[in-house]
């Protein structure tokens, strides 16, 4: 067809698969096994239909940001909320990433960076991560790696190996681009990292995203939020509201207050799962598993016999969905959410059964 010379041709992202039914027990895509806060429910029964006439508020008005802006510490100034954190990043990196020079993120990481640099048009180079699944800072400095860049991203903790890079070497790194934007994508922060949010008084190249998606058990809802110096955000915003204008239906906005409001059921939730995967740890070492240590809701491991793919497709007839990816270096993993004590415990007895 002629008229295909014209097309954007792209290929994107591939979500993790999402069975629907009684009887799956879904570890692969690292959403969370508890519900969110009660109070979302509640305020769920409170949702007044007559409000969806019309627009939503802009969310940097919204009892939302005020929320977030109080829990954190910080002005509502420094907060853009969006569509969950993929529209956040998607903004960041259409607003922020608009050099001829390749920004730089890790060859194992977020699936979605290559899809959207390949999407904007943006050059990058991936940095391998070391043996062990680590980060090298080195590779992200300029004055050590000799690679002019034109913006870095990574995760912290990365994914989908749960690595953590400690503060001092995140703040080395935005300390080392400073006439660049750092993005440090938080999804898994609250898992037991260190967050860096307090460094974006200090560098105001510093863009920290976070998501409801994971820890706050509320990925169906859609919100993500970015956190910056005012005039990161106000630049985040402009693009925003240059490609539409409301990207956080009224439901959302509403809903997400409730969360960030009990902190004490948010923390609780943390620190169930932890202590989950500290089980997992064990019980996946017992199964001939190995892995980096996580500070995510999930496991990246790979079996010192059967191929992982021969696992993953077991676990599937089974009923039990991880994630895996037929990619180099980690074709030999799987990654395996953080679910509820007993669905670990189905897990670790059907791993008896077929390995
Ligand atoms: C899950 C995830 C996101 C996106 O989550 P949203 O549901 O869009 O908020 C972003 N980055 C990483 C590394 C993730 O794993």
């Amino acid at each position: 067809m002629k008229w295909e010379e014209n097309v954007r041709k792209v290929v994107p992202y591939i979500a993790g698969e999402q069975p629907r039914g009684t009887g799956v027990i879904k570890l692969n895509t690292n959403e969370s096994p508890y519900p969110p806060a009660p109070g979302v429910a509640r305020r769920i029964e409170a949702l007044d239909a007559e409000q969806m006439r019309l627009y939503p508020a802009f969310p940097e008005q919204t009892e939302l940001a005020a929320e977030l802006a109080a829990y954190y510490g910080i002005g509502t100034d420094r907060i853009f909320i969006g569509d969950g954190s993929d529209d956040v990043l998607s903004l960041a990196f259409m607003t922020f990433f608009q050099s001829d020079r390749p920004i730089l993120f890790p060859d194992i990481t977020y699936s979605f960076y290559d899809v959207w640099a390949d999407l904007y048009r943006i050059p990058y180079q991936r940095q391998p991560l070391d043996e062990s699944f680590g980060i090298r800072t080195e590779d992200y400095l300029p004055e050590k790696s000799g690679i002019e860049n034109g913006g870095v991203v990574f995760p912290n903790p990365n994914a989908p190996t749960g690595v953590l890079m400690p503060l001092d070497e995140v703040e080395e790194i935005i300390a080392a681009n400073r006439d660049v934007v750092v993005i440090v994508d938080e999804a898994y922060i609250d898992f037991g990292g260190t967050s860096c949010l307090p460094l974006i008084d200090k560098y105001d190249n510093l863009l920290v995203v976070q998501t409801f998606s994971k820890s706050r058990a509320m990925a169906g809802m859609r919100i993500g939020y970015a956190m910056g110096n005012p005039r990161l955000i106000r630049y985040i915003n402009d693009v925003k509201y240059s490609v539409n204008s409301y990207t956080m239906n009224y439901a959302a906005l509403q809903l997400g207050v409730e969360s960030v409001r009990d902190a004490a059921y948010f923390q609780e939730s943390c620190a169930k799962i932890i202590k989950t995967r500290e089980r997992a740890e064990k019980e996946l070492t017992r199964l001939g598993f190995t892995f980096p240590k996580s500070y995510a809701n999930f496991i990246f491991a790979s079996h010192n016999r059967v191929p992982a793919q021969v696992i993953f497709e077991q676990l599937k007839q089974n009923d039990i969905y991880v994630r895996y990816w037929n990619k180099e270096r980690i074709s030999n993993y799987l990654r395996i959410t953080i679910g509820t004590d007993d669905q670990m415990e189905v897990l670790y007895r059907t791993l008896e059964r077929i390995l």
